[in-house]
C-alpha cells in the first residue's frame, strides 16, 4: 500500500472524492442522499457552531505507515508538515480562544519536527493536550523516550488500534503491526498510561475493519479490556469507536470491493438525529499543515474550507475568533459517515 498520491490515483484529488460520493444514486434512502434533508427533517435549517472547546492541529500528512482506511492519505512518501511559522500562528490563535483542548493530529504528529514545542507550549498554557498516536511511531529510533516524556506533560494518547485481534489489526494498517502495537502499549503502560490516572490516559480507538458500521461502544470496550489483557498482559482506560469516512484510502477500498453503494446506503439510512447536537465540527477548530481552517479533518481532507463572513480563504495567520459563530458549518454526502448508528466523532461515539 503506498498513499494515493504516490500512485496518481484520480481520487487523491479531493474534487474526484466528493464526485464519487455525488454521483451515487441514493434515491431508495429516506432523504435522497442528501445530508441538508436529514437535518431539516428534525429541525436543523444548517449545522451551527458551538462554542469553541477543542482546537485541532493537523501538524502533516507525513506518517510512517500507509493504512488502508486512511482519511489523511498519509504516508512516508507524504512530505507535507506545518512549519515553525505556522505553529507560531496556531499559538497566537489559540491565546484568542476559550478552548479547553488541543487535539495534535497527522499523519504521524510525532514526526513533526516542532511536536515536543506544540506540546510544551500548549500545556504550559494550561491546555488539555491529546497526541493522536499510531503506536508503532514510538518504536521508531530516536522516539523511544516519548511515552515518558508525554507521561511527565499528562498528555492523553489517543492510539489507533483496530481490533484486538491481530489479523483484522493487520489486515487494516499491515503486517506486523498489532505486534509493535503491542510493544507500544506495554511501554505505555510502564510509565503509568492506561493504569486508571487522570494525567496519563490512554484511549484506544477502533474502527471496523470492513464495511459496516462501528458496534457499540461500551460492549466494545469491556471485550477489548479482557482480551488485551488476557493475551497480552496490557491494559488502557477507554476505548472510542469510530465510523469509517468514505474518503480517501477507504474511499477507493469501498470502491474496489464493490460496497461503496452498499455502504452509503448503510450510512444514510442509520442516519440518527440524536447525534447531530454533540456533532464535532460544532465545537471544534481544525487547521491544517499549512495553516487553512476547516470545520473538521474530515472537511479538511477534501478541502471544503471553513466558510467565514468576508474571509474567503480563512488562514490562522489572519485568524479572527469573532467570525466563528457567524459560519455554517460545510457538509456534504460523507457526513453521513458522522451521524450513523451511535454517530462518531473524534471523541467516539456521540449518542447511545
Ligand atoms: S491511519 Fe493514521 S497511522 Fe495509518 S497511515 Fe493514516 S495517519 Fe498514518
Ligand atoms: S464530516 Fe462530520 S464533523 Fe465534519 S462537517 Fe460533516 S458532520 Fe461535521
Amino acid at each position: 500500500m503506498t498513499s494515493l498520491q504516490q500512485r496518481r490515483s484520480p481520487l487523491a484529488d479531493p474534487r474526484q472524492q466528493i464526485a464519487t460520493l455525488a454521483a451515487l444514486n441514493l434515491g431508495t434512502t429516506a432523504t435522497q442522499g442528501k445530508f441538508s434533508q436529514a437535518l431539516a427533517n428534525h429541525g436543523w435549517a444548517s449545522l451551527t457552531p458551538a462554542p469553541l472547546e477543542i482546537f485541532q492541529i493537523n501538524v502533516g500528512k507525513l506518517c510512517n505507515m500507509t493504512c488502508r482506511h486512511c482519511h489523511v492519505d498519509a504516508g512516508p512518501d507524504r512530505k507535507e508538515v506545518m512549519s515553525w511559522e505556522t505553529i507560531q500562528a496556531c499559538l497566537r490563535a489559540l491565546d484568542q480562544t476559550a478552548a479547553h483542548t488541543v487535539d495534535i493530529t497527522g499523519g504521524a504528529p510525532e514526526l513533526n519536527p516542532h511536536f515536543r514545542f506544540l506540546v510544551d507550549q500548549c500545556v504550559d498554557r494550561g491546555k488539555q493536550v491529546i497526541d493522536r498516536c499510531n503506536l508503532t511511531v514510538l518504536l521508531l529510533p530516536g522516539l523511544e523516550d516519548l511515552p515518558t516524556w508525554l507521561a511527565a506533560r499528562g498528555v492523553e494518547i489517543v492510539c489507533s488500534l483496530p481490533h484486538h485481534r491481530p489479523r483484522s489489526t493487520d489486515a487494516q494498517r499491515g503486517d506486523g503491526t498489532f505486534a509493535k502495537s503491542i510493544e507500544a502499549l506495554r511501554r505505555l503502560n510502564t510509565v503509568g498510561y492506561g493504569q486508571g490516572n487522570s494525567r496519563q490516559r490512554l484511549t484506544l480507538v477502533s474502527n471496523p475493519v470492513g464495511a459496516f458500521l462501528s458496534g457499540n461502544q461500551g460492549a466494545m470496550e469491556r471485550e477489548w479490556q479482557v482480551s488485551l489483557q488476557q493475551h497480552h498482559g496490557v491494559s488502557f482506560d477507554r476505548l472510542i469507536t469510530l465510523n469509517n469516512m468514505p474518503i480517501s484510502r477507504y474511499l477507493e477500498w469501498l470502491e474496489q470491493s464493490g460496497n461503496l453503494q452498499a455502504y452509503m446506503e448503510r450510512l444514510v439510512n442509520a442516519f440518527n438525529p440524536g447525534t447531530v447536537a454533540g456533532l464535532m465540527c460544532r465545537h471544534t477548530l481544525s487547521v491544517s499543515w499549512d495553516g487553512r481552517l476547516f470545520d473538521c479533518d474530515f472537511n479538511q481532507m477534501l478541502d471544503l474550507e471553513m466558510q467565514l463572513p468576508q474571509e474567503p480563504r480563512p488562514h490562522i495567520q489572519d485568524f479572527d475568533p469573532s467570525l466563528l459563530m457567524q459560519r455554517q458549518i460545510v457538509t456534504q454526502r460523507h457526513c453521513f459517515g458522522c451521524t450513523a448508528g451511535s454517530g462518531s466523532s473524534c471523541g467516539g461515539a456521540i449518542a447511545s
